[in-house]
């Protein structure tokens, strides 16, 4: 049976979000919608043409896999597509024969996850789990806010990412964001300081130009719509 996920974006390599160079996949649609999201252009649940099968997302990857260092699948909410992020992971398990670590961002309370998702919590190396809080500071690696928990879920976790991740602060060395052209559009993958999209946008109209970034929701009117996976793989869009 075919199984459809709800694609923001796909990318490789993504250098910020995990280790190594890493392929990126964004999910579409967020139910939890924690106030001062960056992402909040992937709240909307998809449209019809968001709606991708996952072995066409892994006919694209395979072209990556004998460089790509592991997987980062983000969002949007990734469990809110439960079926979906389960045949992703599976399939990146079933194509890489290097070994890569999938790693899952979600703004769901690490315990609800356990509760409700045993299954994919054993299918994931790394687990970033709990929602955004804006209050709660932003000086911990790999995490938009320091209430957000790492869970390194397998020995290949261990081995590839620090011990004490949890409370290991962002060196500024780490901390950066990819940047890709596509089209008139640029995208970025990562965790941005706290203002920094705003501060971007700010210094972009100083020099007369405009720019939406993914901290504004897109009005329904004008429903995303990823790139053709055949056409364009290595420019599909990124986003922080
Ligand atoms: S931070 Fe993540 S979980 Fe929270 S609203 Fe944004 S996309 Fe959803």
């Amino acid at each position: 049976m075919s199984i459809k996920a709800a694609l923001n974006r796909m990318h490789y390599p993504v250098t910020t979000l995990g280790y190594g160079r890493r392929v990126g996949l964004w999910l579409q649609g967020c139910s939890i919608r924690c106030p001062g999201c960056v992402s909040q252009d992937t709240w909307e649940a998809g449209n019809a043409l968001q709606h991708i099968d996952v072995e066409e997302i892994a006919r694209v990857w395979q072209r990556w896999l004998p460089a790509a260092d592991g997987l980062t699948i983000s969002g949007g909410e990734p469990f809110d597509q439960p079926e979906a992020l389960l045949a992703l992971m599976r399939a990146w398990r079933r194509d890489d024969t290097r070994g890569g670590d999938i790693l899952v961002f979600s703004g769901y309370p690490l315990e609800t996850l356990r509760a409700r998702h045993r299954t994919h919590l054993r299918a994931l190396d790394v687990l970033i789990s709990d929602p955004y809080e804006a209050g709660a500071g932003d000086t911990r690696m790999l995490r938009g806010s320091d209430n957000q928990r790492v869970t390194l879920a397998t020995a290949l976790a261990r081995r590839r990412y620090p011990r004490d991740i949890n409370t290991l602060p962002w060196s500024d060395g780490r901390r950066r964001l990819d940047m890709v052209v596509a089209g008139d559009d640029v995208w970025m993958a990562g965790i941005p300081r706290r203002g920094e999209l705003a501060r971007l946008q700010a210094a972009l109209r100083e020099r007369g130009l405009t720019c939406a970034t993914s901290q504004q929701p897109r009005q329904s009117s004008q429903p995303q719509q990823p790139q053709k996976l055949q056409e364009q793989p290595q420019l599909l869009p990124v986003r922080a």
